[in-house]
């Protein structure tokens, strides 16, 4: 409103947007607390925003906020702030005349879409930490900027906070005034005194809940939108972004000092507070929440009856009067904690992968064409740096959920207390063999640890042929077991594949069991693909060889999530066995209760192995693996060469496996895997006979293979649409990949506490996406 009283209306605005920027629109009004703001709207759908300013405005100041913007549009937090839009003639500020007010100032921004944060009341830890990065991130865009307006006096200026006491006397109840009498006193003495040692910047100075836009993702999931109103930004203390943030997201928190930490600790993973900042932030909160009412009562002086600030100020003084109970040390200890824990800096997508192209090994690749910054997990959800929350459907190995607390704590309390070796006498070493072995049906009762599954894959190998004093082996087609030059050469889907130099000469392949595209189909397809092996062993022995050992997984996961046909696996092993071999059941990925009518996978296939490798899951993310196997293998492999792995099986380790263990048997999750595993199975079958696309489900448990293919008949594999399906669903919060020789496999084995909800929110999502393949 200019000061006259005389408000411009929304013809005035379209008629200065036409004569001044050459826009044609429809203007709308705004709401807006020091200038008139407008709305516009283009016949092409543009939307502007035509600010007015009061009669008689400093333009210095005006021009300091456009400038400002101006020199952050190229910067990393440009999309985040409104853009100035020139007017016809090049300016941004153009002084107006309206007829019948005092001269003002018209300057047109972009749009920026959201909402305030004040509606935005579920605020999660991420999102609150988002924000501090957020800030960070503008203050140093914004350091090198400068201009005559940012050096104005301005009351909400935090280094002139004790200005305001000349106000306190208004405060009318007692109680109150002495709080703010004695944080201004205390402000004056030891507050003042330090803050010329601060790093002073221009900053934006009110990133308070009404300045702050939010957005919502599909998942729900709240992320920062942009900063609107430079209105009040300045020259000062730069940490005073920080604690005027903080402040307004404190008010109305049952734990403000939590909320303030993790702000902090967002912040100072961007732009490290020095020790003085964290040091004085509680007061310079303080001072924040001082000024706020002090300037509310300089208003009420003016207006008594403004309901709306006496209103406004009720959650300040609420605030104000739960900090004064907080011991100053406590509260500075609380950020001191917050930033020492606040992580390594924080780069953008475009940085880390610049990192990774100069100093990562090149040969590794990234999921999705556009790559995920994942920062949290919990349970069965990822979370990304802008806070969004994806449901993980593929991540096996955070397989009790991510950052399981039990799992959590487990490995925290023996990391404080001891981490040794295996050559050490230790409880959980013990209690660790007597759990894990007793899970497995006789005779597999020894465990060897390591780190990894491929370690575990090696060691296997190296039993197997001190065990029959053969190298000879068969391995499935498209068959992955791990990274080292002897897995490698016995993986057809590494040493066949780019770069691969073939399989090693005691390596021999069989077709992968797969019932639905391989040569064997129907009800003698475990009998063919049996078939297979026996033929390889005759091979073998025809060279004058004996076998060596038959390695599997249990059911086939690289391979494209297959669960081999009834009656292979015991068959392929009775002839191994009568030829002497061993059979290796590969369980890095399937085991620990996944399929959920069983703990191992190779039960549900009528089979116990002679030895059974597991990883991925047996440490919910800690590296760790194990082999199991019979006494007789074991006692052949105690040749008199020692075997010791300098971390396996280590008291962590083991402390981290036991844990996993116990949860999976408190929260009953094998049982949950059938339960929620066949609610899935259901879902995507009836799916099935809506979509073309989809040809076969496959699963048990929580392992679970959607194929795509363009014709059932030919079964033409839908590689393409697979990806595409991939992003799509990624688009829609849900994390899958492809598998399979042919990448047309949707996989499906997320961490094992997904909800019957999860599902029903996948199976919708995916029935939207299906659709637009439809040719129906
Ligand atoms: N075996 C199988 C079946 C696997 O899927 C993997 C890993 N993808 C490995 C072994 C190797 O495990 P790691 O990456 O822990 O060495």
């Amino acid at each position: 409103m200019t000061k006259n009283g005389l408000s411009p209306t929304a013809g005035d605005a379209e008629s200065i947007a036409r004569k001044i920027w050459s826009l044609d629109c429809r203007a709308e009004p705004l709401a807006g607390e020091v200038d008139r703001n407008f709305l516009l709207v283009t016949d092409s759908g543009d939307r502007w925003v035509l600010k007015i300013s009061r009669e008689g405005a400093d333009e210095q100041a005006l021009d300091c906020q456009v400038q400002a913007l101006r020199f952050l549009e190229p910067s990393p937090v440009a999309h985040l702030v409104q853009k100035a839009l020139p007017a016809a003639d090049g300016r941004h500020l153009v002084p107006y005349e309206p007829s019948g007010g005092g001269p003002c100032w018209v300057r047109v921004l972009s749009f920026l879409d959201g909402s305030p944060l004040v509606n935005h009341q579920d605020r999660p830890r991420s999102f609150v930490e988002e924000i501090g990065r957020t800030l960070a991130r503008f203050d140093l865009a914004l350091a090198g900027f400068d201009h005559p307006g940012a050096h104005r006096d301005l009351p909400w200026d935090i280094e002139r906070t004790h200005e305001l006491g000349r106000f306190a006397e208004h405060i009318s109840e007692a109680g109150r005034r002495e709080i703010v009498e004695r944080h201004l006193e205390r402000f004056v003495s030891t507050v003042a005194p330090q803050l010329a040692e601060l790093e002073h910047g221009f900053i934006h100075n009110d990133a308070n809940d009404h300045n702050l836009m939010v957005r919502h993702g599909r998942s729900g999931e709240p992320s920062l939108a942009g900063l609107i109103d430079f209105g009040d930004s300045l020259h000062t203390i730069t940490i005073a972004e920080l604690a005027i943030a903080a402040t307004y997201l404190m008010l109305n928190q049952d734990y403000p000092l939590t909320t303030a930490s993790l702000v902090t600790a967002g912040y100072h993973s961007v732009r490290p507070l020095s020790a003085t900042e964290q040091v004085l932030l509680f007061d310079l909160i303080k001072a924040r929440l001082c000024a706020s009412v002090l300037m509310s009562v300089r208003g009420l002086y003016f207006e008594p009856e403004n309901e709306y600030l006496q209103i406004s100020a009720l959650p300040v003084w609420r605030l104000l009067e739960r900090m004064t109970m907080i011991d100053p040390d406590e509260a500075t200890r609380t950020f001191e904690d917050a930033c020492a824990h606040s992580g390594t800096p924080v780069r953008d997508t475009e940085e880390i992968l610049a990192v990774r192209r100069n100093h990562f090994g090149f040969n590794l690749s990234i999921s999705y064409s556009e790559p995920l910054k994942i920062v949290r997990g919990e349970g069965q959800y990822l979370f990304d740096d802008n806070g969004r929350r994806y449901l993980d459907l593929v991540n096996n190995v955070c397989h009790v959920g991510h950052c399981h607390p039990y799992v959590v704590a487990a490995a925290h309390q023996q990391m404080e207390e001891l981490n040794t070796n295996t050559r050490y006498l230790h409880d959980n070493l013990a209690e660790y063999a007597l759990r894990l072995s007793g899970t497995f049906p006789e005779p597999l009762e020894v465990c060897f640890f390591t780190n990894s599954g491929t370690e575990a894959n090696d060691l296997a190998l190296r039993l197997a042929r001190a065990h029959t004093g053969s190298k000879e082996i068969i391995v499935l087609d498209h068959a992955y077991h791990g990274h080292s030059p002897s897995l490698v050469e016995i993986s057809p889907y590494k040493c066949e594949g780019p770069g691969g130099e073939g399989l090693a000469e005691h390596a021999h392949k069989v077709p992968m069991p797969d019932p639905y595209r391989g040569p064997h189909r129907g009800s003698e397809a475990g009998k063919g693909y049996a078939d297979d092996v026996r033929k390889a062993i005759t091979e073998i022995e025809g060279n004058g060889r004996k076998l060596g050992a038959f390695m599997a997984e249990s059911l086939i996961s690289c391979g494209g999530q297959i669960i081999p046909p009834p009656g292979y696996l015991s068959a392929a092993a009775d002839a191994v066995r009568s030829a002497g071999g061993v059979v290796i059941a590969d369980e890095v990925q399937v085991g620990f209760g996944r399929v959920g009518t069983h703990m191992w996978a190779f039960e549900s296939q009528d089979v116990v192995p002679d030895i059974v490798t597991l990883g991925k899951p047996i440490g919910n993310g800690h590296p760790m693996a194990a082999v199991i196997t019979t006494k007789e293998i074991a006692t052949s492999f105690d040749t008199g060469m020692e075997f010791f792995s300098t971390f396996g099986g280590n008291p962590v380790s083991c402390a981290i496996g036991l844990a996993v263990l116990d949860v999976i048997e408190m929260q009953g999750l094998q049982q949950h895997a059938l339960e929620i595993g066949n609610r899935l199975l259901d879902g995507l079958r009836e799916l099935r006979t809506r979509h073309k696309l989809i040809g076969d489900v496959r699963g048990l448990g929580l392992f679970i293979g959607v194929e795509l293919v363009r014709d059932r008949e030919a079964l033409k594999p839908a590689s393409r649409e697979a990806s595409r399906v991939i992003d799509e669903m990624k688009e829609r919060g849900f994390l899958l990949s492809t598998d399979g020789p042919l990448h047309n496999v949707l996989k499906i084995k997320p961490p094992m506490v997904i909800q019957a909800h999860d599902v029903d929110e996948v199976l919708e999502a995916l029935d939207e996406v299906l659709a637009e393949f439809s040719t129906d």
